[in-house]
Parts: C-alpha cells; sequence; structure tokens
C-alpha cells in the first residue's frame, strides 16, 4: 500500500490540542493494525526549539538520535509507542536553512531562489521522508493557526500535495474551536466557517472538521457546520474537553474520526483494538491513594516545560493505582525559613533538569531536605548534579564544592566541562570547545548505561545495560568518584567505558537516586518508566507513615497540590 497522508490544520486560535488530536488519530490508526507515522511542522524561524525558552515554548523534547524537538513529539512517542526522530520535526528555520545552504553550494545553478518552489519543495521533501519506511498512513501536523503568514508556506506544500500524491491519498483535517457561551446557553459556529473559509481561499478544502467544545455538538449542529463548510455531514466530529489526555483517543474512537478517516482514505476496514486504552482509562478513574510529590524547579509556572515529567509521574501512579498530586514550587522563593513549611507534606521530591544558576540554592536546600530527613527522591540531570554538589558541601565538606556551571572557578568543581567524551552511538570521540562555559555543544540523546548490582537503579531496572535520553554540557567528576563512594554516595551507572557517571544513589537512605539523564522523555503510559516507578512507589510507602504530616500539609497555604491526571 502508498502510503496515505493525513494533514492537521489548526484554526481559530492556538492550543486547541492539535498535536494531542494528532497522536490520538494516530493511535487509533496504529490500533487498527496500520503502520503510523507522525510528523510535526514549525512555522517558526528557529531551526530547532533547543535555543528557545523553555518560558516561551515550552519543554526541548529529545529523541534517541539527538534531536532537540517539539513537545509535541513526547506525544506522539507515547501514543504510538515508538520512536521518533530528527524527520519527524522540522521548521521554518530547519527548512530556509538547508534552501539557503543549497543556494550557497550553488546547487540552484543560477536560478532565482523563491518561496514557490524552492522552500514548498524543500518542504514537500521533508514530508515525504518521513513515509520512507513504507508506512501506511502519515499524519503530518501544521502547527500555527490558519490565517498565519509564517505558516503560508506549508500549507502551499501541503496543498500541492494532493494532486502530487492523488487525491485518494491525501486527507485534510481541520481542528478549531467552537465556543458554548454559557449564559446563552448556545454554541457558536461562526469561527468555524471562517477558519474553513480562509484555508478554501488558500486551496485547501478540509475533508474533516475537528470541533473543540466544552458541550457535545449535536446532529442539528453538526450538519451545519458540515452545509457551511463544505463537508460531508458525518465528517464533523466533536473533540470535548475531557479530564485527562489520555481519554482522547477513546473519546475520538466514540465519535467514529478513526471510521470517517478510513473510509476516505480506503483504508482496509477493521476494527482497532484498544484493550489498553480502555484498561488505562479506568485506572484514571480509580484512583485507591493519593501521593504528594513536590517538583523544585525553576520553571515551576509553566507546566509545559516539564511537559514528559508530568506525564511520567502520572504513569508511574498508574501502574500503582495512585493517584499523584504535584506540587510546583519555585527554587528562587526556597529559603532556610521556609523550607519545611513549602515542601511539608510531601512523599516524594523531585528535582528536575535545568540550566543556569538562578534558584540553585533553593534547590540544593530541597535535596538536603530529602538527604536528611530521609523522603524519596529523584534528581533529573541538573536534579543530579545539585544532589551530588549538596553531597560534597554537605558530607564531604568541600565548602566550595560546585558546578563549573556555576562557579568556573571553584576549587572541587565535583560537576565539570568535559573537553572529551567517547559517543557510542556514533563510535567517535567527541570533543567539546570549553573555550566558553555557555555555548559548547551538549551531549545529546541516547547512551549506554551499565548499572551497577546490588543498587536500586538495577533494582528499578532488574537489566544489566540500558540506554537512556541525554540533554546537557556538564558531567560528574571523576576525580572525586573515591570519596563520594566512601562516604556513601553510590555511582551506580556508568557509561561502558566507565568515563561518565550515569546515575548516583544514597547507600543509606530509602531512596534517593540522581540520574545524568532524562528518564523522562522513555516514559509510556502503558509502560512507566522503571526510576519513575520506583521513585513513586517510595514515596508511597511514604504515605503509611505520614498521617502527621499531611494534615500540617493542609494547613500551610502556600502548598498547592493539584491535579496530576
Ligand atoms: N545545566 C546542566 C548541564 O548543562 C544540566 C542540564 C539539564 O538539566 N538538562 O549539564
Amino acid at each position: 500500500m502508498k502510503t496515505k497522508f493525513i494533514f492537521i490544520t489548526g484554526g481559530v486560535l492556538s492550543s486547541l490540542g492539535k498535536g494531542l488530536a494528532a497522536a490520538s488519530i494516530g493511535a487509533l490508526l496504529k490500533a487498527r493494525g496500520l503502520k503510523v507515522t507522525i510528523q510535526k511542522l514549525d512555522p517558526y524561524i528557529n531551526v530547532d526549539p533547543g535555543t528557545m525558552n523553555p518560558f516561551q515554548h515550552g519543554e526541548v523534547y529529545v529523541t534517541d538520535d539527538g534531536a532537540e524537538t517539539d513537545l509535541d513529539l513526547g506525544h506522539y512517542e507515547r501514543y504510538l509507542d515508538q520512536p521518533m526522530s530528527q524527520i519527524n520535526n522540522f521548521t521554518s528555520g530547519s527548512i530556509y536553512h538547508s534552501v539557503i545552504t543549497k543556494e550557497r553550494r550553488g546547487d540552484y545553478l543560477g536560478g532565482t531562489v523563491q518561496v514557490i518552489p524552492h522552500v514548498t519543495d524543500e518542504i514537500k521533501s521533508a514530508i515525504l521522508s518521513v513515509a520512507r519506511k513504507e508506512e501506511d498512513v502519515a499524519i503530518i501536523e501544521i502547527g500555527g493557526t490558519v490565517g498565519d503568514i509564517e505558516s503560508l508556506p506549508f500549507l502551499e506544500a501541503i496543498r500541492q500535495l494532493r494532486s502530487d500524491l492523488g487525491k485518494e491519498n491525501v486527507l485534510y483535517i481541520h481542528l478549531t474551536l467552537v465556543p458554548y457561551i454559557k449564559a446563552a446557553g448556545e454554541i457558536k459556529t461562526k469561527p468555524t466557517q471562517h477558519s474553513v473559509k480562509e484555508l478554501r481561499s488558500i486551496g485547501i478544502q478540509a475533508d474533516i472538521i475537528l470541533c473543540r467544545c466544552e458541550v457535545d455538538l449535536d446532529q442539528e449542529i453538526k450538519a451545519k457546520i458540515a452545509l457551511f463548510c463544505n463537508v460531508d455531514p458525518d465528517a464533523v466530529f466533536t473533540a470535548k474537553d475531557v479530564q485527562s489526555i489520555y481519554e482522547v483517543p477513546l473519546m475520538l474512537y466514540d465519535e467514529g474520526l478513526d471510521q470517517k478517516v478510513a473510509i476516505l482514505l480506503k483504508l482496509p476496514a477493521k476494527n482497532p483494538n484498544l484493550q489498553d486504552w480502555k484498561n488505562l482509562v479506568h485506572r484514571l478513574h480509580h484512583f485507591k491513594r493519593q501521593v504528594r510529590i513536590a517538583i523544585v524547579g525553576k520553571y515551576v509556572n509553566l507546566k509545559e516545560s516539564y511537559k514528559s515529567l508530568h506525564e511520567a509521574i502520572v504513569h508511574a501512579g498508574l501502574e500503582s493505582e495512585s493517584h499523584v498530586a504535584l506540587s510546583y514550587v519555585n527554587s528562587e522563593e526556597l529559603t532556610e525559613q521556609n523550607l519545611k513549611k513549602k515542601l511539608e507534606g510531601a512523599h516524594g521530591i523531585l528535582v528536575p533538569g535545568g540550566f543556569g544558576a538562578r534558584g540553585i540554592e533553593g534547590k540544593l536546600m530541597a535535596v538536603r531536605h530529602a538527604r536528611e530527613n530521609r523522603i524519596p527522591f529523584l534528581g533529573i540531570c541538573l536534579g543530579m548534579q545539585c544532589a551530588v554538589i549538596e553531597f560534597a558541601r554537605n558530607v564531604l565538606l568541600l565548602q566550595d564544592a560546585d558546578s563549573q556551571e556555576f562557579n568556573p572557578d571553584t576549587a572541587h568543581p565535583v560537576i565539570y566541562l568535559m573537553t572529551e567524551w567517547y559517543d557510542f552511538r556514533n563510535q567517535a570521540v567527541q570533543t567539546r570547545d570549553t573555550s566558553s562555559h555557555k555555548g559548547g555543544t551538549m551531549r545529546l540523546g541516547a547512551y549506554p548505561c551499565v548499572l551497577r548490582a546490588d543498587t536500586r537503579a538495577m533494582q528499578a531496572y532488574r537489566t544489566r545495560q540500558v540506554t537512556e535520553r541525554h540533554r546537557h554540557r556538564y558531567e560528574f567528576n571523576m576525580k572525586f568518584a573515591a570519596d563520594f563512594e566512601a562516604a556513601g554516595m553510590l555511582l551506580s551507572g556508568l557509561s561502558p567505558d566507565e568515563k561518565l557517571v550515569e546515575i548516583i544513589e544514597l547507600k543509606d537512605h530509602p531512596w534517593f537516586l540522581g540520574c545524568q539523564f532524562h528518564p523522562e522523555f522513555r516514559s509510556n503510559p502503558m509502560r512507566p518508566h522503571p526510576l519513575f516507578r520506583d521513585f513513586v512507589r517510595a514515596a508511597e510507602l511514604m504515605t503509611a507513615s505520614s498521617e502527621g504530616r499531611d494534615s500540617l500539609a493542609e494547613q500551610a497555604e502556600d502548598v498547592e497540590f493539584d491535579g496530576a491526571a
């Protein structure tokens, strides 16, 4: 079968959940036994989101092959349960970058290089590149909102692809907002009509309209939208707000969306097997207990910045039937005086990844609190580095121990910038320019890690070697290895050449572990990540003995625990 393409555009406004819709449609088609892939096209000029502030753009998601991508790729991986890579995310920046590179090389043989056809051709070949492994269906999500200047070249490219590939191989799905005016009890279709018209004015006739709405749209409203938007009456679907993002695939299935897609694209008729999704949603609604985890970080105001982390914790709770209530604690606001109050009631403390010195002292205080009070702790990337610095300062008594990221001149650089390391993926030595501590290459993507026997790490993974994804510049400094080990901080995961420390843990603590990689990128709703699973389990054990702490937490007005599901 030739690959069929589904293009998903968005209208009216952003943040309607296009990524989740794309991922959910992918999950439904995969459940029908089809080979599916997904790609995101982002209209911004950055070549990738690696340079973007998570405050603005949300989390930077990292793939096995080391691509820094849009966070929607995280949804794609979690819903499709298959790895994404560099070819699953393109930006206007990356497209222009290759067009300009070709122009400089003289590839265009003296021609005038233009948006049409040169940029649009580049976009088309990016789209086609995602289906090179003979996928049955490729879902292409176009970032931005129809009507934006930036996304025009992408829309022109997908318009052309319908004639290039044949009508029967291309489907356009348009996601819009259908506002429900509570006071009047009315549903408004006008914004949708306008947005579909806008799309038509650039030559694209939507085949399916997916309407994000607070309430279910009845047949009458759907018929009205179909009439005005020129689609089949049974091609209008409600994407109703749901409590958990994992309910979206089943919600769209109940609407019959995947069936309509299959009919329009002439895909083999087959009922999807959605048992796993049904079990998952059942568990989401039948939690047995509540576990409280405090996340102590810098970007605490924006949940989007810790998207995968948030999901990984939810996944871990799902397995043990625990609802995990997350409290985001801003490390910049932590002081010796308010520390106890802010972290009171937390059954587990997590310090996530991050860059820069801001808020570090607060993170170190949170680590110390977890270590001394035997509260389960998980430190991720920068979080592990903080655990190392805290231990060096307060247990090894190296007062000025630090990371060179925060203090390049420290006499005890327990975390330092490596100039050279062996890249197991590319089987080559990588070197780094250390003239600037801010710049320089990062260690990116999947790297192997060998686990030491009789450690929490090994207990969690139950295997000798694992592969995990990285995104950082600094590393544990092996010069101090013996001192740490002697004082009770075990180096429980190392690179195969034993030069890089990937996991640390405390010997004498219920559960205290730090990893240099980002395990959250590998967690799946059906298969929680072993480290998150064991961390949440350790936190669960705390719930049994912490009634007193719980009641105190309820009194602490600063601590806001909200639903994680
Ligand atoms: N800033 C640290 C480093 O570059 C940690 C990065 C991270 O947490 N992703 O090594």
